[in-house]
């Protein structure tokens, strides 16, 4: 079958949620994907934020080829090693004490929150707890998570949610004080907003927030699902600010592909939280996905992952700027390490579209704003070849806007 034929038959098949593009993947390798008519892509999405060790990656592929030879899954009534390492290791990286794995990152969104009910429930014996959450946020699609998600796009449909969460601003404090009461059990945030737009927290922010949930008793949940795994430059964004979270979440990378999420806490929280019946999955952490953590963990240092995000990070925030000064239409540069933005004065779609014929795949985060989140394994070069065709894009982008002007002023003239 041919592209098209492929296309034609997965719309048949497939529930219709995603506009795809118009590509069937064959294969990758390293940096860069291939179609199955042999087209090369670079790839500056990595699967939305996953593929941080690049693709087809010798000793990645080879550990869980021999996961599959031993034991693939055997339920969370037994223990397996592949999950004791992934969970030593993900403590030590995460200078946390208790880890739960899940299958996907709205899975963790979901045990973090029970875990902040249940904790206050334990401390004050009722259970009309409230929850702040941000606006522009994005949390996963699941009912709980979907809940903390502060875009009515995403949720309108299907209220009502889970009750008694509470919206504020974004890196704007007072507005989270505002929202605090008795009943306030857990604040959570993206320490970078991702879908959002590639908005970092701001230092005062996260110092003010943590301080506030010291004073008042309440959990902060930070979110590292897109942020975390190394993609700031540090193994998790909140440690380039020093403001240590009670419960965070992390998904996408941490399993450079396979299905796996966990949510991990502190021993305080440990202790007062979630204990045995109250929490449960059939396939989280299973033999399968924990060594490929357990692998992707050891391969972070190995290849010395932080090192290359940074130094990559910082040379692709030099272009970026250089970028923003070109073009009029670019009207901010946000982000950092191999996660940044450029938001736009115009829907960002007709770039993209232009950088995916050139061979070069982007992704959007919101309508106006293009988002860089290549695999953590990005060189200078690869950094260059892409603001090559972004920078084509954009003068392709710009030449037919001043013709549409000119056309348009001649004809208003006649
Ligand atoms: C992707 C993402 C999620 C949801 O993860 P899924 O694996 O798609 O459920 C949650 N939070 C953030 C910040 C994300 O980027």
């Amino acid at each position: 079958m041919n592209m098209k034929e492929y296309i034609d038959e997965a719309e048949a098949a497939l529930l219709h949620t995603y506009n795809r593009y118009q590509i069937v993947w064959d294969r990758g390798d390293g940096m860069y994907l291939y179609d199955i008519e042999g087209k090369k892509y670079l790839d500056f999405v990595a699967g939305i934020a996953v593929f941080a060790l690049g693709y087809n990656n010798k000793a990645y592929n080879d550990a869980l080829k021999q996961q599959i030879d031993r034991v693939i899954h055997t339920s969370n009534y037994y223990y397996n090693i592949p999950a004791v390492e992934a969970a030593k290791k993900l403590k030590t990286i995460a200078d946390m004490d208790r880890v739960f794995f899940t299958n996907s990152g709205a899975e963790a969104v979901e045990g973090a929150l029970k875990a902040a009910r249940k904790y206050a429930f334990l401390r004050d014996g009722h259970t009309d707890h409230e929850i702040i959450a941000m606006n522009h946020s994005f949390h996963g699609r699941t009912m709980g998570a979907l809940s903390v998600t502060g875009n009515p796009h995403y949720r309108e449909a299907f209220e009502p949610l889970i009750g008694n969460v509470k919206f504020a601003d974004f890196n704007d404090f007072e507005s989270v004080k505002a929202q605090v009461t008795d009943k306030t059990c857990a604040v959570i945030f993206e320490t970078i907003q991702g879908e959002g737009g590639i908005y970092p927290a701001t230092e005062t922010f996260m110092k003010q927030v943590r301080a506030l949930c010291d004073e008042r008793g309440i959990l902060l949940i930070l979110d590292e699902i897109q942020c975390g795994m190394g993609r700031t430059g540090a193994m998790f964004a909140w440690q380039r600010y020093g403001v240590k979270p009670d419960i965070m979440t992390i998904a996408k990378a941490v399993g450079c592909g396979v299905p796996v999420g966990a949510f991990l806490m502190t021993e305080r929280v440990a202790q007062q939280s979630l204990t045995s019946g109250d929490h449960g999955t059939t396939y989280g952490g299973n033999p399968l996905v924990c060594a490929a953590v357990s692998k992707v963990i050891d391969l972070f240092e190995e290849q010395q992952i932080l090192a290359n995000v940074n130094e990559t990070g910082a040379y692709l925030y030099e272009k970026l700027e250089e970028l923003t000064a070109k073009y009029d239409c670019i009207q901010a540069h946000r982000g950092v390490g191999l996660m940044q933005g450029l938001a736009c004065n115009m829907p960002v779609s007709g770039i993209i579209n232009r950088a995916v014929e050139k061979g070069l795949l982007l992704i959007n985060a919101g309508a106006d704003i293009i988002r860089f989140i290549p695999p953590l394994i990005a060189s200078k070069a690869d950094v260059d070849r892409m603001v090559e065709i972004v920078d084509a894009c954009f003068a392709e982008c710009e030449a037919a806007d001043s013709g549409r002007e000119s056309y348009m002023r001649i004809v208003h003239e006649t």
